[in-house]
């Protein structure tokens, strides 16, 4: 019988017969400050489960190695159980966000180069920023780990750029964890989709992420239904 392992801002994580294997299920909910705010959203489960599913079966199709096995129906997908590690990994190829309110900078400035950064993960804390030598002081990853995460990212950046530009979608900036898995490889984990990934319409700039739900400028599943239908529109 599948027992509740964790419930976290917006996905369920439940055991399998597997004990390498663990179940998600995505939740019809959107959390903001942290959790703080927290409100069902019909429908939204399952556009995220879709939407992380297409992208993580392209990312495991090119070879960048994730926690995905499969999806298993409309909200729920098999993943191997991973030891996280304590970090979230954010990229960014335009300025938004705290960047833009950090440095005062324009909406959508473009980088030159992706900008890479971590941040502790620690609700008592709210996540702070957290730099190389600090990460390494922490013993929170080695610096052999560290490099492992940087390079990983960038190819991920690369890969989500293209099949996101394909669909006539700018990737603004995103969130990524990494774990271990049952055989000690540092592989990607988690989830990719608007809940934690800056998307904008690349000739609007209309937003199509959690942005729409943070700013409350519209309703939320407009922007998540139109990523899913155009994303799903190339993959053919
Ligand atoms: N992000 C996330 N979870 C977090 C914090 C950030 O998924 O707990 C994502 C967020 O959706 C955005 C990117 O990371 O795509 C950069 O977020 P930023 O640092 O600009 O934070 P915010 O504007 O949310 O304070």
């Amino acid at each position: 019988m599948a027992t509740l392992i964790n419930e976290g801002k917006a996905k369920q994580l439940f055991t399998t017969d597997d004990p390498n294997v663990i179940q998600v299920h995505y939740m019809n909910q959107a959390t903001a400050l942290n959790g703080k705010r927290k409100e069902h959203i019909d429908d939204k489960g399952e556009v995220n489960n879709q939407i992380d599913s297409l992208i993580f079966e392209y990312l495991n199709h090119l070879g960048i190695a994730t926690h995905f096995i499969k999806q298993l129906s409309d909200s729920d997908q098999l993943v191997k159980k991973m030891k996280m590690v304590p970090l979230e990994v954010v990229v960014r190829n335009y300025a938004s966000g705290s960047f833009q309110r950090k440095f005062d900078t324009e909406y959508l400035l473009k980088f030159e180069e992706p900008v890479q950064e971590f941040y502790y993960k620690s609700d008592r804390l709210d996540d702070p920023f957290i730099n190389d030598s600090q990460i390494h002081a922490l013993k929170i990853a080695t610096p052999e780990q560290l490099s492992t995460m940087r390079e990983q990212v960038f190819k991920i950046n690369q890969a989500l750029i293209k099949l996101f530009a394909a669909s006539g979608i700018t990737l603004v900036d995103f969130k990524v964890e990494f774990g271990f898995d049952a055989d000690g490889n540092l592989i990607l984990g988690d989830e990719i989709s608007p809940d934690s990934c800056r998307l904008v319409d690349a000739q609007t700039h209309e937003s199509l992420d959690k942005d729409v739900f943070r700013k409350h400028t519209g309703n939320v599943m407009d922007g998540y239904r139109t990523v899913l239908s155009r994303l799903e529109a190339t993959a053919k």
